[in-house]
């Protein structure tokens, strides 16, 4: 059999193999410690910050999407937080794309460089030379807001030990590994999960001794989800293809509409043939993801077009089943406009989501 599709492959990732009255994915686990008598490590399961056989069964899921071991953390913050304290010590030197999600910036900038790490902020076009001699390379592709696509087999290239924050495709729409990213890291708080219920995030990587690290850090950090959240994420897996399959066939559709009209400016998506990281997406993402960035020139008419749309939810966030958007300067820190909006499409009816944005942009 040829290599299965991904709908096949997120139907029955990390499921146990069928037994006679068993359910397909068994139920959460919940236990802070398990039975266990003599040689605690001998035990399969011994206290869930050192494991829990719920969250192995996602982590083998998400394992088998990304070709790799995979660590679960509580959040894609608890990720990142893991990256940035197993791999920096004072003297070490950080590139990171000066665009990433703010809250990875703020953590470096608030606890890493006041202990003598040296943080080198780059934009899209200097960030190879800001690598060069740094101890680990930090970057986001397409970045989260503004959509910038970065060539991350040229970047990952370097020599630099490279974190690829994968968060706005996931691994359904690009490996980073397989490019030669060191670590993948996914906040499953989006499409992963899709329905805006939980928290969750992972790190992928092909690296043995750098997973077991991982590991030992979530132990030691306690950085560890709930074992209900782990499930639900796992029990929104098998619909992952399709769902992303129709909020990615809205997201072009809601770009090329803004993209027709006099009174949008700035338009991005990388699926958009005219977005300047069009070609480079193309090469190395098997689909756009759900995200659309665009300026309505002014923080009142940003929230007009937010109070008028129906279909569109004012809130932060991306990937869930509903379309969302925000304003994005509202919350400081990502140095966009004032009438920058974020949007993620949702699952809706392409022509009824067309027609609410629309009718909401002539508000
Ligand atoms: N990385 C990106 C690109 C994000 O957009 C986010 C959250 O929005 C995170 C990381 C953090 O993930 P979480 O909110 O699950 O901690």
């Amino acid at each position: 059999m040829s290599e299965p599709g991904p709908s096949t492959r997120v139907i029955r990732a990390g499921l146990p193999d069928p037994e006679q009255g068993e359910p397909f994915l068994p139920g959460p686990v919940f236990a802070a410690p398990f039975h266990v008598t003599g040689d605690p490590y001998a035990a399969p399961a011994l206290y869930t910050r050192y494991g829990n056989p719920t969250f192995a069964r996602y982590e083998e899921a998400v394992g088998s999407l990304e070709g790799a071991e995979a660590v679960l953390f509580s959040s894609g913050m608890a990720c990142a937080a893991a990256l940035l304290l197993t791999n920096l010590q004072p003297g070490s030197v950080l590139a990171m794309d000066s665009g990433c999600y703010h809250g990875v910036r703020r953590l470096s900038e608030t606890h890493l460089e006041p202990r003598g790490v040296e943080l080198r902020l780059a934009p899209p076009a200097e960030l190879a030379e800001a690598a060069r001699g740094a101890d680990l390379l930090w970057l986001e592709s397409p970045s989260n807001p503004e959509l910038e696509v970065y060539d991350l087999a040229a970047l990952a290239g370097l020599g630099v030990a490279t974190v690829v924050d994968n968060t706005t495709a996931g691994p359904l729409l690009q490996r980073p590994l397989d490019l030669g990213a060191t670590y993948s890291l996914t906040s499953a708080t989006k499409q992963m999960s899709g329905h805006a219920d939980l928290m969750l995030g992972y790190v992928a990587t092909r690296d043995a001794e750098r997973a077991q690290v991982l590991r030992d850090w979530r132990r030691d950090a306690g950085a560890i989800p709930g074992p209900f959240e782990v499930w639900l994420a796992h029990r929104s897996l098998p619909t992952l293809a399709v769902r992303l399959e129709r909020a990615c066939d809205n997201a072009i559709a809601i770009a090329r509409l803004l993209a027709s009209r006099d009174d949008v400016e700035g338009v991005r998506y990388p699926g958009l043939p005219s977005d300047p990281g069009h070609e480079v997406a193309r090469r190395q993402m098997s689909g756009y993801a759900m995200v659309v960035s665009f300026d309505l020139g002014s923080a009142e008419r940003a929230e007009r077009f937010l109070a008028a749309a129906r279909l569109v939810t004012d809130a932060t966030s991306f990937g869930g089943v509903q379309t969302c958007a925000e304003r994005r300067a509202r919350w400081g820190g990502d140095g966009v406009p004032e009438g920058f909006i974020r949007l993620s499409a949702g699952c809706e009816d392409t022509a009824d989501l067309l027609a609410d944005v629309e009718q909401a942009l002539d508000a």
